[in-house]
């Protein structure tokens, strides 16, 4: 039997999430469109649905595992068995090694890292099932070390273990798992970081495009276009990977 084409898509109410599910609904999927507020996830699911495709909204924190039961619980009653999962919430608390609180270590540790393990921990047990998966996890060039981002850049680094260590344990059931390393990607998490720094966002955008061998910053369809490639069945022998969507080679 061919496998059910149902994805979930986390931190989907906008960014690089909306611009994935979007994507995967293009591609066919049924789409689990699910971020912190239900109802913030609307213009996602129209503009899939709008296109003629299918989605629903799921409100979940993904660092809260009640949640995330719930939220997959429903995906998988209403939509189908999941079989393609995106962990790609994702949350900024930058600063310095000696200004950074505990609160803020945490929370982007639990969102990035804890929320990719829970999610992927209840998605997985369709997939088993279905003998086919797709998951991947959304990594970041920080992860290589990356100034005012010693929380950001563990996360990221973790979520390249993470999926080694997934591809490993859950290639044997039709599973694979990749990363995907986004460097400048044109969102409102770039935008936030440029207004915290004082500095104008067009302005922002210029001086990194300089140091971007393609020369331009990416934009979330960069990174769907990858995450497409990943979710889709003749990706099938790519797993374990670390992809980097940069414009260029990463260290
Ligand atoms: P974004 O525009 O800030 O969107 C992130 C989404 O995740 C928001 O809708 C946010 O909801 C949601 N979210 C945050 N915490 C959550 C939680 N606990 N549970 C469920 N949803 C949650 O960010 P983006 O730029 O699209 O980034 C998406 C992913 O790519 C992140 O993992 C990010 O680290 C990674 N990335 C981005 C870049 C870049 O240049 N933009 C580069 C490398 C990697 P709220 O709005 O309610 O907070």
């Amino acid at each position: 039997m061919a496998p059910s084409r149902v994805a979930i898509v986390t931190g989907a109410a906008r960014g690089i999430g909306a611009a994935i599910a979007k994507r995967l609904a293009q591609d066919g999927f049924a789409v689990g469109v699910l971020d912190l507020v239900e109802d913030n996830c609307k213009d996602t699911v129209a503009a899939i649905q709008g296109a003629g495709g299918k989605a629903l909204a799921l409100g979940a924190d993904v660092s809260n595992a009640e949640q995330v039961t719930a939220a997959v619980g429903k995906a998988a009653d209403e939509l189908g068995p999941p079989t393609v999962l995106v962990n790609n919430a994702g949350i900024l608390r930058d600063n310095l090694i000696f200004k950074m609180t505990e609160d803020d270590w945490d929370l982007v540790l639990n969102v990035h890292l804890r929320g990719a393990f829970l999610m992927t921990r209840e998605v997985q047990k369709y997939q088993t099932e279905q003998g086919f998966g797709r998951i991947v996890n959304l990594s970041s060039t920080s992860a290589l070390g990356n100034r005012g981002q010693v929380n950001y850049s563990a996360a990221k680094a973790g979520m390249q273990g993470f999926t080694k260590t997934l591809a490993i344990e859950l290639g044997k059931f039709g599973i694979t798992a990749n990363a995907i390393a986004p460097g400048f990607i044109e969102t409102d998490m770039t935008a936030a970081t440029a207004a915290r720094m004082n500095v104008d966002f067009e302005q922002f955008k210029e001086g990194a495009a300089a140091a971007i061998p393609v020369r331009r910053v990416g934009q979330p369809e960069d990174v769907a276009a990858v995450a497409s490639f990943l979710a889709s069945e003749e990706s099938g022998f790519v797993s374990g990977q670390v992809i980097y969507v940069a414009g260029g080679p990463q260290d």
